[in-house]
């Protein structure tokens, strides 16, 4: 393949991470940023997989990332993994391409070998910092002339090929900072382009790759925003057209920190095992940034892709309120429940939780019915958070029977029979299926059967007769859930006489 840029089309934007771990909030907020840009403009959203550094990366690691993106509902339209046009699209396959641009600019004198050693710079480092300035290479080696070139390395000596800054770097315009320039040549030595292993490094790679991958617009973190004056360098050198630049802020704690690894709950693969629904965290971490139209929970990726326009994103960090993560997923939740469609995996993810929860001890396998677990699924919706709630120990009653002792119940009652015999006559009529409003309006009215009983204690008699539990849903609600037989065979098996 020659340096020719891919076709461009309307929008082609890429996620470039490098594969050194997995993928965390801010990585997963820049490629929605992209995912969303490509969605809206009808364009093609690209996984680019930055592995030049390669005693960084860590097995796994890039199909973690792909697996991720996937899991999030945000897969790539070219990738690794589903391959496209502009591949392949992991740099370390990519290795001719870079030699060849490396080529191209050594040519046009836009880049030259160095043969400093690793001694060398180190002595300018240090006399630098001894001096509080900042390191930089003084460029020495830009000075060689061919013959001297040609001899080193006839010699043998090992070289990397660094690129020549040039003065007078050109303002541009970033879609969301606006007029930016950083004049690279006098604050920085000439960068290496090329390590002497044949590996390209960062700046070189991510130019090279922007081109021929027909980039339109590069959204990434703001920590990047200093470096694309050098870009825009090498750019001219190449005589390429740029695409257009858009920097994200970035996303922070609630308090301000810097999201880092170490604070524990920040990987992607984390939230989707602990049971958030990838879109109450698409939800979460826009909620905070801009972009989007009004803010407000419970916003669907399909929302977020329409209401989405980069001249919204604003300057300031996005502050992560994880607290909010859980009352999000409840709200995803029961949207997905109320979503046919939606439904059976939802059911089908509840199966299987229970049954490696509870195993040999359920009921009766009965429990595992999809009609049971939908029923389940509806009455509790947008009361519980993340499915596997369900599997809690508060939900228990629904797939075992809880052991209840009848003294438990006089203890909270005297008069537990009577009024356990009074909901098996409720139960005796000969009514077609439960209702909730009818129990509820039946329940109510045991009280004046019973003296001395007020319809509160009476409601915790009966839902501790049937969940062995002292909270949860309301009796009505659970005599639903259970069915009529259960539900006797669990007030026959309370009472004491
Ligand atoms: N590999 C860089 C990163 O990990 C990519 C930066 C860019 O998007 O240009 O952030």
């Amino acid at each position: 393949m020659g340096l020719a840029a891919a076709p461009a089309s309307l929008a082609r934007v890429r996620f470039a991470p490098s594969p050194t771990g997995f993928l965390h909030l801010g990585g997963l907020r820049t490629a929605l940023y992209n995912y969303v840009f490509a969605k809206k403009h009808g364009g093609r959203f690209i996984l680019r997989l930055e592995d030049t550094d390669q005693s960084r990366v860590v097995p796994g690691a890039a199909t973690g990332i792909e697996d991720m993106l996937e899991w999030a509902g945000i897969p790539p339209d070219e990738s690794p993994r589903q391959g496209g046009p502009a591949g392949p699209y992991q740099q370390s396959q990519r290795l001719n391409l870079y030699r060849e641009a490396t080529e191209q600019l050594l040519k046009k004198g836009a880049a030259y070998h160095c043969f400093c050693t690793p001694q060398r710079l180190e002595l300018l480092k240090k006399a630098a910092l001894r001096s509080q300035q900042t390191p930089r290479y003084d460029n020495r080696c830009r000075h060689l002339s061919p013959k001297q070139v040609a001899e080193k390395v006839s010699q043998g000596a090992d070289s990397v090929v660094r690129f020549r800054l040039e003065e007078g770097s050109e303002p541009f315009c970033d879609l969301v900072y606006g007029w930016s320039r950083h004049e690279v040549a006098s604050v920085e030595g000439d960068p290496v382009i090329l390590k002497s292993d044949g590996f390209p490094t960062y700046h070189l790679a991510n130019v090279v790759d922007d081109h021929l991958m027909g980039i339109s617009h590069v959204l990434r973190g703001a920590e990047w925003l200093v470096s694309t004056s050098k870009h825009l360098l090498l750019y001219r050198a190449f005589g390429w057209d740029p695409p257009r630049f858009g920097h994200l802020p970035l996303l922070l704690n609630a308090d301000g920190s810097k999201l880092s690894k170490r604070q524990g709950h920040v990987f992607v693969e984390q939230f989707a095992q602990e049971g958030y629904l990838p879109a109450a965290l698409l939800d979460a971490i826009t909620h905070c940034g801009s972009g989007f139209g009004e803010n407000r929970m419970g916003r669907t990726l399909g929302e977020l892709v329409s209401e989405f326009d980069v001249g919204r994103i604003e300057k300031h960090s996005a502050l992560l309120d994880l607290e909010k993560l859980s009352e999000l997923n409840r709200i995803h939740l029961a949207k997905q429940i109320g979503d046919e469609r939606r439904r059976p995996n939802l059911v089908a993810e509840v199966q299987a939780n229970v049954e490696r929860v509870y195993g040999e001890q359920l009921m009766d396998r009965g429990v595992l019915e999809t009609a049971y677990v939908e029923q389940v699924l509806l009455l509790r919706r947008g009361h519980i958070s993340r499915l596997q709630d369900l599997a809690l120990p508060k939900y228990a009653f629904l797939w075992i029977r809880p052991m209840v002792a009848c003294e438990e119940l006089r203890a909270i009652s005297p008069q537990a029979d009577e009024i356990g015999r009074l909901v098996l006559g409720l139960l005796d009529r000969p009514a077609a299926a439960l209702t909730i409003e009818e129990l509820n309006r039946d329940l109510r009215r045991l009280p004046e059967q019973v003296t001395g009983t007020q319809y509160s204690g009476m409601m915790q008699l009966l839902r501790v007769a049937l969940s062995g539990q002292q909270q949860g849903p309301s009796v009505a609600e659970m005599m639903v859930v259970l069915g009529r037989e259960e539900v006797q065979t669990r007030i026959q098996r309370a009472l004491c006489s």
